[in-house]
């Protein structure tokens, strides 16, 4: 592994003791599930799929401290990978991304049924029959780098009345055909299928340890909650969408580091738009250069971990 950048961001948000949570209703620690008694959709905030994203910790909190029950169908709060979480040092940030093994590469069934036995997986395996009952899932992350929030999903008919719903954040990153090294958790299942009805979506809401991902993670998840009318639309209302049209963007291709000499060309971010043939990074000897004028970067890694997914390659649609 190596760090592409030493400098560390302050940290301005920091973990909370979340132990009054682990005690659920779901016989899964740090699970609660509240049923109106009304129909409706089954709606699950997932917060700290990686450990160190504590954007969602602020918002599934905010919600129980606030008491906020569902008007209709069901609502579930999940804090994921609560072993990341509990493992953040402030002096090394970016080490509690998760334990051994990123739960937001593990929900192929080939992990999920297989011999591993990381934490991580032990974790996803306990919370899979949760995700499993999801009529639409938020889950909620953050950015290594400062960069402006966006949107994650697939490019399905689906989930776009949702997204024009939320409008906010302005930046929508599809997924279309392009496959990362295991699965992310919002193509896991029903959410991955453009038949079936449920409905997964990524929001990151700036970096990690800015205070302002935590007021976004609480705007986009109370317009979602609105969206499935779950809460009143007054609540929803205090969190308007930032004014501006959403550019969307489709991500043409996935880069993995081939070798541990992975190096990128230039302290990239994220949402660097480059010249056709611009150096990206030099993976061992091999160069790898933008195919096409406009080639836009999606969040780069911070660490390169061989085998694994380093940055996203977009093209802007509007
Ligand atoms: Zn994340």
């Amino acid at each position: 592994m190596t760090d592409q950048h030493a400098a560390l961001p302050p940290i301005e948000l920091l973990p909370k003791d979340i132990s009054a949570y682990r005690q659920g209703n779901r016989g899964v620690d740090y699970v609660h599930t509240f049923d109106s008694g009304q129909p409706g959709p089954h709606v699950i905030v997932n917060a700290l799929t990686h450990g160190n994203e504590f954007c969602g910790m602020v918002a599934v909190t905010h919600l129980l401290e606030q008491g906020i029950r569902p008007l209709r169908g069901k609502l579930t709060l999940v804090f994921a990978n609560v072993d990341a979480y509990h493992r953040f040092d402030p002096a090394e940030p970016f080490e509690s991304r998760f334990v051994d093994r990123d739960f937001n590469r593990v929900w192929d069934i080939d992990t999920l049924e297989g011999p591993d036995e990381t934490v991580d997986v032990k974790r996803a395996r306990a919370l899979r029959h949760i995700y499993a009952e999801a009529d639409a899932l938020l889950d909620i992350h953050s950015t290594s780098y400062a960069v402006p929030p966006m949107l994650i999903h697939e490019r399905m008919a689906k989930i776009e009345p949702l997204t024009r719903h939320l409008r906010a954040p302005l930046y929508h990153v599809m997924l279309q055909g392009v496959k990362h090294p295991g699965r992310p958790l919002i193509q896991y299942g029903a959410f991955g299928d453009p038949q079936a009805m449920p409905v997964g979506l990524v929001v990151e809401c700036g970096q990690h340890f800015a205070r302002t991902s935590g007021d976004i993670a609480i705007g986009v998840t109370m317009r979602f909650l609105d969206f499935y009318g779950m809460v009143p639309p007054s609540l929803a209302a205090q969190h308007p969408p930032e004014p501006g049209m959403p550019r969307r963007y489709e991500i043409m291709e996935i880069l993995v580091a081939k070798t541990e000499r992975f190096r990128f060309a230039a302290p990239f971010i994220g949402f660097e738009e480059l010249a056709a043939g611009t150096l990206i990074a030099m993976d061992g000897d091999e160069e790898i250069r933008a195919p096409e004028a406009g080639c836009t970067l999606i969040m780069p890694a911070r660490r390169i971990i061989k085998g694994k997914d380093v940055v996203s390659l977009a093209r802007r649609l509007d």
